[in-house]
């Protein structure tokens, strides 16, 4: 009773009795205070809040994709590394990358702007390459990818596909030659290994030819989806060498008489990479840019081995981005005078995507871990991949779902996540052909064919 004496009074005290007046003259005063004594102590509060303006600010936690804190793993100096990266990636790359995905061009002013971070290469040793930890090589992948997953793969295929052959599979001259000019980027790669009519079988079908001649290797066939490859200085060419059966690997330089790229239009997805449908006709390339230590498939596999995890920690990124973008869009729309986030069926999506992510940067930490201490096999590799691109699938649409329209529009990010997210899925080995490798280790059976 005292309290609403001491409220009432207050009230009569702050009335401004010259605007009461202006009132008077136009509603019916005695009739708004008959109504407003009618209210009880909550009906009183909401319709202060209403002419207060509404809900007092709330702070809101900070939105974290890292939600176990496995960053707490990092040295200091690794911490500070992938902070800058994630930094630059905000400030440099995320303004442009729209506009040249809509256009399906690529942003060639970034590649000096990369090169700046010192970042490529990572993990080889000498070269100019700083050898340090694949667990740190993987969560540059993340970041890169959390903001635009084609700018991740543009750099996964320079500094893992085509550095990655060079650095396994090459001699010390042609690695003095390639990698410290690739290391600082002056210099871009590519790899070709798929061709149009040779995708998941290209460990034992490859029809590109090489036929060693006096004036050289001599390839011909093509290659398709090679990215980088329209703009490539060097294109590291997979063929099968018609004098022992076996796969070979090549590096043909941008130029090269009987090289011809064409760009492939017309994508749904990574619109930012640009793909090539590579014609070899009579190619020739001298014995010195055969890549000296590739003698087989089995050397090929052994860089997608190395590529595959960067792929998973890639997808993980993609997934971070999508979350990100979904919690926070769902904090700030507002349907029924709530935010969406209120509502317990979007606070379920959310959690959903949480706890996936979550689960896939586990995965890959451990997965990076086997590789640092030379443990990793080949079906760790594609069981992070399967599972990572696979989930990365799910939290990708959930986060366009609880954007509702906005989620297919291209300014609000999640839609180039959602189609980003299906290329990653099939490269590098498709779902089955990851899942077939897989399944031959755990049960002794090979089911490829
Ligand atoms: C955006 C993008 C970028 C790429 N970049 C490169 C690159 O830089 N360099 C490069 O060399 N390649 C690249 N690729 C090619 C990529 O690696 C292939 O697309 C992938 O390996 C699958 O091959 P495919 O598309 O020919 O599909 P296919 O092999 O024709 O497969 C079609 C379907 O059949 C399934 N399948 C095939 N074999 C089996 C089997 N034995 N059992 C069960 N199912 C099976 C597959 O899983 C898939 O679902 C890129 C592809 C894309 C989309």
């Amino acid at each position: 009773m005292f309290s609403k004496i001491k409220k009432a009074y207050q009230l009569f005290k702050s009335i401004d009795f010259e605007q009461l007046d202006k009132l008077s003259r136009k509603i019916d005063l005695p009739k708004a205070m008959e109504s407003f004594s009618q209210l009880d102590d909550k009906q009183l509060k909401g319709l202060m809040k209403m002419l207060e303006g509404g809900e007092p600010k709330k702070e809101l936690p900070p939105i974290n994709s890292d939600f176990y804190e496995l960053h707490l793993r990092l040295d200091d100096e690794d911490r500070a590394l992938q902070l800058r990266v994630r930094e630059f990636m905000e400030r440099e790359i995320r303004p442009l990358v729209n506009h040249y995905w809509l256009r399906d061009e690529f942003p060639f002013e970034i590649i000096p702007k990369l090169a700046e971070l010192d970042i490529c290469g990572l993990t080889y040793k000498g070269y100019g390459c700083a050898g340090r930890s694949s667990l740190m090589e993987g969560i540059i992948a993340m970041e890169i990818a959390r903001i635009d997953a084609s700018v991740a793969t543009f750099f996964g295929v320079q500094s893992g596909l085509a550095m990655g052959s060079i650095y396994l599979c090459g001699s010390d001259e042609q690695k003095q030659e390639w990698l410290p000019a690739m290391q600082q980027m002056k210099l871009i790669g590519a790899f070709g290994l798929t061709e149009p009519e040779v995708g998941s079988g290209a460990a034992g079908g490859l029809t590109v030819t090489a036929h060693k001649t006096d004036k050289g290797w001599v390839l011909n066939g093509q290659k398709k989806w090679i990215g980088n490859a329209p703009f490539a200085d060097v294109t590291i060419i997979w063929a099968k060498d018609v004098g022992d059966g076996e796969v070979k690997g090549f590096l043909v330089r941008k130029g090269t008489p009987g090289f011809e790229v064409e760009k492939i239009k017309g994508k749904m997805a990574l619109r930012i990479v640009q793909n090539g449908l590579i014609t070899l006709t009579d190619c020739i390339v001298p014995e010195s840019d055969r890549l000296q230590h590739a003698n087989s498939f089995k050397d090929t596999a052994k860089v997608l081995q190395l590529t595959r995890a960067g792929v998973a920690w890639m997808a993980v990124g993609c997934a971070c981005g999508a979350y990100e973008n979904a919690l926070d869009y769902t904090r700030k729309r507002k349907q029924f005078g709530k935010p969406i986030a209120s509502f317990q069926l979007i606070q379920n999506h959310l959690v959903e995507m949480l706890s996936n992510l979550t689960a896939m940067q586990a995965l890959v930490y451990r997965l990076s871990e086997l590789q640092d201490t030379g443990m990793l096999r080949d079906e760790h590799a594609s069981l992070a991949k399967v599972f990572c691109t696979l989930r990365t699938r799910d939290i990708v649409s959930q986060a366009r779902e609880v954007m509702g329209g906005n989620g297919i529009l291209l300014e609000y990010d999640v839609a180039r996540f959602l189609a980003d997210a299906e290329a990653i899925y099939s490269y590098e080995g498709t779902k089955e052909i990851n899942s077939l490798i897989v399944g031959r280790s755990i049960t002794g059976f090979s089911a490829f064919v």
